[in-house]
């Protein structure tokens, strides 16, 4: 499908770009069909709201960013701003707010938020049908189970950019660097489900170049600046990076694999406009279950 080829200098393989932001646009341009076609059959437009709580510079870059692409495929967005002293409590009330508004179909908690609020619970509260970042344990439990669910944006949106390029996941060796909730984890599930052999390496992980090693698919999701060596990864393997740092580098030494690996997502244009396209997918999915 998005089969964009860079030829390698001095290989007789080649090596294959993950081109998240071709790929992101071309989801967005069929979403907007969605949309307008939703709104010609109920007069109505989709909405996110969107919750950022705190003055993070960040998370209010990727709060906006998010607002922008509905606003690209037709959608509307509820921004709402509290301040870094919130509590659980005026969280959970926020939340229960936008659960019970008829108007707004889907509901973004940014993360981080603040350290004196309980996170897993803010999340949990979302109403299961409106979580469309896809944060919930009862999402994640249902995904892991192979049942419906919206997936966690990152990891989902990773899922839909290897589908996009028809790369066949089926015995694969996954080797997924991080265990975070909303990324390592549900990555490792959805990879399981895509019948990979999965190993998960954290922060305890004894000789993690080992466990590279053997990797045909290998995730970076560490959170540490080209973490993850070049010389620990095979030439064969497919190489995700969900790193983002300020330069534009990723959690991987990316450099080096360019020319040698299979395929790999560029930093920036790979993960990042995967995860707001698939944010957005999940909306108006959820926007058109709850208009039918
Ligand atoms: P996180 O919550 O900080 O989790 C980092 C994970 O890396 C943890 O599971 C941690 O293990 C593991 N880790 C830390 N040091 C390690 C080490 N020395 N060896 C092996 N594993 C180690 O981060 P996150 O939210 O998952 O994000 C990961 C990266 O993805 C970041 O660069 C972030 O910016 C990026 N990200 C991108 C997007 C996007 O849309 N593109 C979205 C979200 C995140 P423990 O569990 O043992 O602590």
């Amino acid at each position: 499908m998005f089969s964009l080829y860079i030829a390698a200098q001095g290989s007789c393989m080649s090596t294959l770009l993950l081109d998240g932001k071709a790929v992101s646009l071309a989801t967005e341009k069929k979403l907007a069909q969605r949309v307008a076609d939703l709104q010609a059959r109920s007069g109505r437009t989709p909405i996110l709201a969107t919750l950022l709580v705190g003055d993070d510079p960040a998370s209010a870059t990727y709060v906006r960013m998010k607002g922008e692409a509905c606003r690209r495929v037709g959608m509307a967005s509820l921004p709402i701003t509290l301040p870094a002293s919130t509590s659980t409590a005026q969280l959970l009330a926020q939340i229960a707010e936008l659960n019970a508004n008829p108007d707004v179909q889907g509901i973004l908690l940014q993360h981080p938020v603040p350290a004196q609020i309980d996170e897993r619970a803010c999340f949990d509260a979302i109403d299961a049908g409106k979580d469309v970042d896809g944060v919930g344990c009862l999402g994640f439990g249902r995904m892991s189970m192979g049942l419906p669910a919206y997936g966690s944006a990152t990891p989902q949106g990773i899922m839909h950019l290897l589908a996009a390029y028809e790369l066949d996941l089926t015995g694969l060796h996954a080797v997924v660097v991080g265990r975070s909730p909303i990324l390592g984890r549900p990555m490792a599930m959805m990879l399981l489900q895509a019948d990979c052999t999965v190993t998960v390496c954290h922060s305890r992980t004894r000789d993690l170049a080992r466990h590279l090693a053997g990797a045909d698919l290998v995730v970076a999701a560490v959170g540490k600046p080209e973490f993850v060596k070049a010389a620990w990864i095979p030439d064969h393997a497919i190489v995700v990076d969900a790193g983002y740092h300020p330069g534009g580098i990723g959690d991987v030494e990316l450099g080096p694999l360019k020319s040698r690996v299979r395929a790999y997502t560029p930093v920036p244009g790979g993960v990042g406009p995967m995860t707001i396209a698939t944010l957005m997918q999940q909306t108006v999915i959820a926007a058109e279950q709850s208009f039918a």
